[in-house]
């Protein structure tokens, strides 16, 4: 029968996200979801929402919000943009910047979005290959992009969780005549970030998300931090009310309490530190991490093996087929007491 998609459309797989399966104790480390619950700010400020407000639509633009997220970044409201989570913002940036002739260059492997965002776009994919064991840049950024007209920098990278060197990203963006953008979403368990590169430079823009460090998956909130004229051409191509006026309330309200951030991502940190210094007793290979996960290779190098094994003990993990991604897993860390449940887990199927 005739299709009357477009063949681009047809032939796309679309991308899968992260199953939320329903089973009994289920320990679900597979989505990089935080396990501690939202700043108590949120309720607090719901308790004061009027729901009668809700029969006028949203401020369109989230000015509020934005005036929150400038003032932290040391930037104007003209050069943010919030989005329904940092896809939204990944949705507009590709269309954008992205088209037949205008190709995007992404880090391999890394978030498995850009290439199916790229695809509705008819745009060429530019892969910039990491070497198959450190997850690191073999060659300088510069070689690995030419031709690109927007370059995806995800740092620190998934689902590798390792950081590409400030310094490299810096001098790439100097010199690079695209536009970069930095997907900042786990930047808050990391040691350091390139927000900064975003007011600095008139081609960059970086991504961060509510998802991760502030508990709010379920929320759909993200935002992007650039140049004026690339906030004004993206605003051009956002839904028109693409961020709920309780999604502004409740966003403001966990954004100020930085206190809960901090909080959580050191417990996550230290968390994590735990769990590496295990696996690696357990003959795993760990990729350092700047993120709230870790990819973890098994001595034999068999992830999906051990993804299987997990599984039979309700324990949920996130394996990527492939020759260089299907050696390892990756495990979002979860509270202490998740985590002593995947150890034992892992335990027991050694014996
Ligand atoms: N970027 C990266 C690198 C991610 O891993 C994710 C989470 N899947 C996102 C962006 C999207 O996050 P959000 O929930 O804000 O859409």
């Amino acid at each position: 029968m005739k299709s009357n998609f477009r063949p681009a459309i047809d032939a796309l797989a679309g991308y899968t996200p992260g199953e939320q399966p329903k089973m009994n104790r289920l320990v679900k480390l597979n989505t990089n979801e935080n396990p501690y619950p939202p700043s108590p700010r949120i309720a607090e400020a719901l308790g004061a929402f009027s729901l009668e407000n809700l029969h006028r639509y949203p401020d369109p633009t989230a000015d509020a919000l934005r005036d929150d997220i400038a003032a932290r970044c040391g930037v104007k409201r003209e050069n943010v943009i919030c989005g329904n989570g940092s896809d939204d913002l990944l949705t507009m940036i590709f269309r954008a910047f992205t088209d037949p002739e205008r190709p995007v260059a992404v880090l391999d492997p890394s978030y498995s979005l850009y290439p199916v965002l790229a695809a509705m776009q008819e745009a060429p994919v530019i892969r910039m290959p990491l070497d198959p064991e450190t997850f690191e840049l073999k060659r300088p950024l510069a070689e690995l992009a030419k031709g690109a007209n927007l370059v995806m920098l995800t740092r620190p990278n998934a689902p590798t969780g390792n950081s590409l060197p400030r310094e490299e990203v810096e001098s790439f963006c100097a010199g690079f005549d695209g536009i970069v953008a930095i997907d900042e979403a786990y930047a808050d368990f990391a040691d350091d970030n390139c927000m900064e590169f975003a007011a600095k430079y008139d081609n960059v823009l970086v991504l961060r998300t509510f998802s991760k460090s502030y508990s709010l998956a379920g929320l759909r909130l993200g935002y992007a931090v650039g140049d004026a004229v690339l906030i004004d051409g993206l605003m051009k191509l956002k839904d028109s009310y693409n961020v709920d006026m309780l999604t502004q309330v409740v966003g403001r309200a966990a954004f100020a309490d930085t206190e809960t951030l901090a909080a959580h991502t050191s417990a996550i940190r230290a968390t994590k530190a735990r769990l590496a210094a295990e696996l690696k007793k357990l003959g795993f290979t760990i990729i350092p991490s700047q993120s709230n996960f870790l990819f973890a290779s098994p001595a034999d190098g068999d992830g999906e093996r051990v993804f299987a094994g997990l599984r039979r003990h309700a324990v949920i993990v996130r394996y990527f087929p492939g020759k260089v991604t299907g050696r390892f897993i990756r495990i979002t860390v979860g509270t202490d007491a998740e985590i002593d449940r995947l150890l034992e887990a892992l335990r027991e199927d050694r014996r």
